[in-house]
């Protein structure tokens, strides 16, 4: 059969560890033989971006801009165990972090849902996908330990050398006081990025604060959010046929757990740190999360949520064999392949992700699965395979679809 062809290259980002090890495996067994290729490929491991003093990761974003999609595997964040390990010249910063600020991206999470490990929430029938805004609130903040009665003020002086001020409390005793701060320019892009993917998966959008008890800087949010609705995506919307809703936090996650999913959820920093977590562990594994960096210009890199698996790679390097889930990496290449494809009109790019994804869960679904999920599953005869056999599987799916 002839391969599809490309028109665009792909970002490619290589990684370190066991993810690096399933790396090649998945383009060797499942999308080499199919598709013709076209990357421009940036090795993103820890020896190369010392080598390269992080240049690498720099020149991979700049490429990412420039393409619109890219694809990325999990990758060391050094620490001090690591600058030893890999004997590195300098902490390196972490690559997700130099590349969601180059892209200013915000990052979109779902869990990948299969038949035989179901959700402890049972009404939800779709992912619920997570949007969380990284920028400031309460992780940027400035606190004081009051140590006793006094006035505490809150107090911004303009460029202009002009006062606002306001007493935040008279103590009468010790207390705690904390600064937070956000920025027009960071909610709005983080609103664009919400907008854009929900058109992109035509989803809706759920956005909620507590603008009822803080009036200004929730309240901020919400505008910014309805702002940039009405002048730039409203027509688009209804065009596409989704929706987007604003609600009270409370009301937002009494709602979630009564819903069917299939909605993105957009979240402040701190509400979507929490709710993440929830909405995750809710279905079951980290390895069946998918993750998506969308930039406001709609700039897209795919990626698995989880690390690199660093435990199974100690043990595949001392030749034992292990079994480390290879479906949110597939679920990457398939996501960025999906969008490649709708951006240059390549509809045998987007067949092939499509089917590539069914082949994965019904491997899944006939039983033959990695060994994190047989520990989780309802299905009583999955057998656990080692992640190349597992791999080959999906392979023997694919071309029986
Ligand atoms: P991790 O790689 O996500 O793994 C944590 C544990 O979760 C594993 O030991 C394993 O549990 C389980 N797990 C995760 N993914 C799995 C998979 N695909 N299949 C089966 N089990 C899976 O997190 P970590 O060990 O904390 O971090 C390792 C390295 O990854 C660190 O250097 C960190 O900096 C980096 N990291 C990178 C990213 C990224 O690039 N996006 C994200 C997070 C962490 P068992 O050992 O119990 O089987
Ligand atoms: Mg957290």
């Amino acid at each position: 059969m002839a391969k599809i062809e490309m028109t665009t290259p792909i970002v490619e980002m290589d990684g370190d560890e066991m993810t690096r090890i399933l790396w090649k495996m998945i383009k060797d067994e499942l999308i080499l033989p199919y598709i013709d290729l076209k990357s421009e490929y940036y090795d993103l491991g820890l020896k190369y971006r010392d080598e390269t003093n992080d240049q690498v990761t720099i020149d991979s974003a700049n490429a990412t801009k420039k393409y619109g999609v890219a694809v990325k595997c999990a990758t060391i964040t050094p620490n001090a165990a690591r600058v030893e390990e890999y004997d590195l010249k300098e902490m390196w910063k972490s690559p997700n972090g130099t590349i969601r600020a180059m892209l200013d991206g915000t990052v979109f999470r779902a869990p990948i849902l299969v038949k035989g490990i179901e959700p402890n929430v049972k009404t939800w029938e779709k992912p619920i996908t997570l949007a969380r805004h990284a920028y400031g609130d309460v992780y940027k903040n400035v606190e004081i330990a009051v140590p006793g009665a006094g006035k505490a003020e809150l107090v911004f002086t303009g460029a202009d050398g002009k006062e606002i001020r306001q007493t935040i409390q008279e103590f009468d005793g010790p207390g705690i006081i904390q600064g937070i701060h956000n920025k027009d320019a960071s909610i709005k892009s983080f609103a664009k990025a919400c907008f854009e993917y929900a058109l992109s998966t035509k989803q809706d959008l759920w956005f909620a604060t507590k603008d009822t008890i803080s009036k200004t800087y929730d309240a901020r949010f919400r505008e910014i959010f309805d702002k940039t609705f009405e002048a730039d995506y409203k027509e688009k919307f209804d065009k596409a046929g989704i929706e987007y809703f604003y609600t009270l936090i409370d009301d937002a996650v009494a709602r979630v757990m009564k819903s069917k999913g299939g909605f993105i959820w957009a979240c402040k920093n701190y509400d979507g740190d929490v709710m993440s977590d929830m909405v995750s562990s809710a279905c079951g594994s980290l390895a069946m999360m998918t993750s998506v960096l969308v930039s406001p210009d709609g700039i897209y890199e795919y990626e698995a949520a989880h690390g690199t698996v660093q435990r199974h790679y100690y043990k595949y390097l001392k030749g034992e064999e292990t079994s480390t889930n290879p479906v949110a990496t597939i679920f990457a290449w398939t996501g960025a392949m999906r969008k490649r494809g709708e951006l240059d009109g390549i509809q045998g790019l987007i067949d092939w992700a499509d089917k590539m994804e069914k082949a994965t869960l019904s491997t899944i679904e006939g039983g033959q699965m990695t060994g994190d999920l047989v520990l989780i599953t309802s299905n009583k005869d999955a057998k656990k395979l080692n992640s190349e056999d597992f791999i080959k599987a999906i392979r023997t799916t694919f071309d029986a679809m």
